[in-house]
């Protein structure tokens, strides 16, 4: 039993307090089992720094058994054996569940990562649309008939089968969104499946298994290792018996995760970061669209891997743009996620409340200029790691805060004079992942669409996802997609099958 702090300004729903209150274990093959080790890790709320809850430490002896228990629901064909209509139903019935039990979901999100209680419900209600629309798959996923270019007596086609085992080792951002991203296809398609997620956040993918073996995902389909990157997450991307790793993370560690693979060669998807451009055109129509604009950095504190938060602004609009700016981030509420009026919650750890300060300061030495905020936020949430939404201006495209993700509520602001200098400077990037265009020029912003190298572009929009609408990166910011039916070819394999009639 874990003691609820006292510092926990806030009483959830009696069903959250009372999960908080448990010592959680790994879930392997459908049942809640300690860590080998018996280590155990503190859960902390961002908003207050008090302890959430208790969770195992996995280490590499609990990869093991979770990856065999996958292995076993596997080769026995618990899932990847049973008719795509039955899969179809348990998934629907897990998306049922998760709205169901949103609240709480909700709740426990809102409370692990800092999000606010409106973003984490958001969150949860597009989880479930996500399991909704995957379980749609399962009677879809067909192969082909396929006459040989050279002739000769043979039928042959192609089926398409799961690829066996799938890792997946998810963010602490959207800690049920990444999860669900990648347990929506990868089910949908007869994998079994580990889950490791992250140890910022691994709340609610353990309330999730819960409900999954409701649904009747029968035991070993579904498992949950929560643990340290450099240990669980290392031990599961260099395991031997599993067959692909579906990573959502930094650059770098998507870098280690690579190396890990070499081993038995297993396949790998990676969603990584980014440092989007979000281009602002002469002619934006601020009046409608700046709150966006601002929104698309600012956005679960900035903690989005596609936040629009390089902004390239129109010389002729840049003073407009800049007081625009500057008073809708400074009506912004921060505040603990789960007060009603807060519209940017905490950072999610110490750690990340150090990295985004660093580059504050470092933006201001490198001679960029705050227009607001800059600081971190004391007072009465000196206890939680809370940063003020920030604008700088004048930024130049080799400062750190143009160049780098800073994974905060940072927008640098850079002017540009010329369409073709704009488009040089927009993919003067490592990351590839989205990018913005506010215009009322359509033709200019097709042609603007065409030549950015990203995976996304959003125009007079943001941050618009749909599990129909494929997502992923272009160069560093990774590779494969999730959502849609392109996700589909990532977690399946094609066999080609040949029949001589002669
Ligand atoms: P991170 O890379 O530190 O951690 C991500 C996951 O990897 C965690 O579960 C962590 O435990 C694990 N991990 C860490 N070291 C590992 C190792 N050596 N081997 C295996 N696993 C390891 O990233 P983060 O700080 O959790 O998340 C922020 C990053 O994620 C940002 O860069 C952000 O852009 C990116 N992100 C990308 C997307 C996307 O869809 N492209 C979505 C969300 C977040």
């Amino acid at each position: 039993m874990v003691e609820n702090d006292s510092r926990l300004a806030w009483q959830p729903a009696a069903s959250v307090a009372s999960f908080l209150g448990e010592s959680h274990g790994l879930w392997i093959d459908g049942e809640a089992r300690p860590a080998k080790s018996e280590g155990t890790s503190c859960v902390v709320n961002p908003a207050d720094g008090s302890v959430l809850s208790m969770v195992g430490a996995g280490t590499h002896e609990d990869i093991d058994a979770a990856v065999a228990a996958a292995k076993g629901s596997f080769l026995r064909g618990a899932w990847s054996g049973i008719s795509p209509e039955a899969r179809e139903e348990t998934l629907r019935r897990l998306g049922g569940l998760i709205d169901e039990h949103a609240e709480e979901l909700a709740q426990l999100d809102c409370l692990d990562n800092g999000m606010s209680l409106a973003l984490a419900r958001g969150e949860v209600a597009g989880s479930a649309a996500h399991l909704r629309y995957f379980a749609g798959w399962c009677s879809k996923i067909q192969g082909e008939t396929i006459p040989p270019h050279r002739g000769g007596p043979y039928v042959v086609f192609t089926q398409r089968e799961p690829v066996g085992v799938v890792g997946a080792v998810t963010a602490w951002n959207f800690p049920l969104d990444n999860a669900i991203w990648k347990l929506g296809a990868s089910l949908a398609c007869g994998n079994s499946v580990v889950l490791k997620p992250s140890e910022e956040t691994p709340l609610s993918a353990l309330y999730l298994a819960r409900l999954a073996a409701e649904a009747g995902i029968p035991p070993g389909v579904l498992n949950v290792v929560t643990g340290l990157g450099a240990v669980a997450g290392a031990a599961l991307s260099s395991h031997p018996d599993v067959d692909k790793i579906a990573f959502t993370g930094s650059t770098a560690t998507g870098r280690t995760i690579v190396k890990a693979s070499a081993g038995n060669l297993k396949r790998v998807t990676l969603e990584l970061g980014g440092k989007s451009p979000s281009i602002v055109l002469g002619d934006a129509n601020l009046d409608k669209h700046l709150p966006s604009i601002v929104g698309a950095v600012m956005h679960n504190a900035g903690q989005v891997c596609s936040a629009g938060s390089r902004v390239f602004v129109e010389r002729s609009l840049a003073a407009d743009f800049l007081d625009g700016a500057r008073k809708i981030a400074e009506q912004l509420q921060v505040g603990p996620g789960w007060k009603e009026e807060s519209e940017v919650g905490p950072l999610v750890s110490p750690r990340q409340l150090g990295r985004v300060l660093g580059y504050m300061g470092q933006g201001s030495q490198e001679g960029a200029r705050i227009v607001s905020g800059g600081s971190r936020l004391l007072g009465e949430l000196a206890s939680g790691y809370f940063v003020e939404p920030t604008i700088f201006a004048d930024v130049r495209d080799n400062m750190s805060i143009a160049t780098d993700e800073i994974f905060g509520p940072v927008m640098s602001v850079l002017a540009f004079d010329d369409f073709d200098e704009l488009v040089m400077r927009a993919n003067d990037t490592a990351y590839g992942l989205a990018a913005g265009i506010w215009t009322q020029d359509v033709a200019l912003a097709h042609r603007l669409a065409r030549v950015l190298r990203s995976g996304t572009v959003w125009i007079n929009c943001y941050n618009r996802f749909d599990p129909a609408v494929p997502f992923g990166g272009y160069r560093q910011s990774g590779y494969g997609r999730e959502l849609g039916e392109a996700a589909l070819d990532e977690y399946t394999q094609r066999k080609s099958v040949w029949l001589d009639f002669s």
